[in-house]
């Protein structure tokens, strides 16, 4: 039997990069999955991609920054699937990379409310559920940023500083009773996200050479890990996929 067979998984920003390999590795492993993304199309024929493999999908448009796109997703993926067991709390954006006193306030507040509502988000519509259920696990796609300033990057940095935040205090409020939260800091990663971050030359991150990078389906194989008993000593915390006791345990080289 596959390790996440029976299960059901929404995974937010399942469009490209992280969010879409992870969404190919839970249904691998034989979890149906809800792509959750804004680019519709691209969702689609990802989730019919998944389907023509032999795997259960579905693509549900949504923006993590607004509550209710959240709650249509989850309402789809127990109408669809029966249940809501794991969510990939992924979607974030690095954008628009400035200098503090250079930056836009609007543009700060959107990428706020990308990295830290949509993780909120997650949290607050799928909680109820998955105690109704009896359990259930949120993984929060997190970064080194999250504990290490970086020039360039304060909304990005504040914004997964809160994320972290957020995993450990649904952790204390529900590892109790069967939530498991857990956050993954997946180290760099070959996807758009980094593109991004070497055009704009900022700070030691953009210099670093494109090899070094990790591919997507990397943290995709420790999101799906983390969805197992076998992470549960992690519960509450950020797990570094830089460690390679973690990569180990994880089953990569
Ligand atoms: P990416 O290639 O830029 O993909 C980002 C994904 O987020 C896309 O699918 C995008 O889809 C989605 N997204 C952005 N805004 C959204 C919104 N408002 N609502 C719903 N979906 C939204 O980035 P990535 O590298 O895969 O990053 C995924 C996660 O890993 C992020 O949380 C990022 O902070 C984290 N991370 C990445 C790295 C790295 O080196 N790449 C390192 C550490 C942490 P749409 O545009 O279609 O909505």
């Amino acid at each position: 039997m596959k390790a996440l067979e029976g299960k059901a998984a929404v995974v937010t920003g399942a469009s490209r990069g992280i969010g879409e390999a992870a969404a190919r590795e839970l249904a691998r492993q034989g979890a149906a999955v809800v792509l959750a993304a804004r680019s519709r199309d691209r969702i689609a024929a990802i989730a019919t991609e998944i389907v023509a493999a032999g795997g259960r999908a579905t693509a549900s448009p949504c923006d993590v920054s607004r509550y209710a796109d959240l709650e249509t997703c989850f309402a789809l993926c127990r109408e669809r699937f029966g249940s809501l067991d794991v969510v990939v709390n992924n979607a974030g954006v690095i954008e628009p990379i400035a200098r503090l006193a250079d930056s836009d306030p609007e543009a700060w507040g959107q990428a706020i409310d990308i990295n830290v509502k949509g993780v909120y988000h997650g949290l607050r519509a799928a909680i109820p559920i998955m105690l109704e259920q009896g359990g259930g696990t949120v993984v929060n796609v997190s970064s080194g940023a999250a504990t290490r300033p970086m020039e360039g990057w304060s909304h990005y940095c504040a914004s997964k500083a809160a994320a972290l935040m957020l995993t450990r205090n649904a952790h204390l409020e529900y590892g109790g009773r069967g939530i498991r939260v857990v956050g993954l800091s997946p180290g760099t990663v070959a996807t758009e996200m980094q593109r991004s971050i070497k055009e704009s030359g900022v700070n030691p991150v953009s210099q670093l050479d494109w090899s070094t990078h990790i591919p997507p389906d990397w943290p995709a194989k420790a999101i799906a890990w983390l969805c197992t008993p076998a992470a549960d000593p992690h519960l509450g915390e950020d797990v570094s996929l830089r460690q390679e006791e973690i990569r180990r345990q994880v089953g990569l080289a």
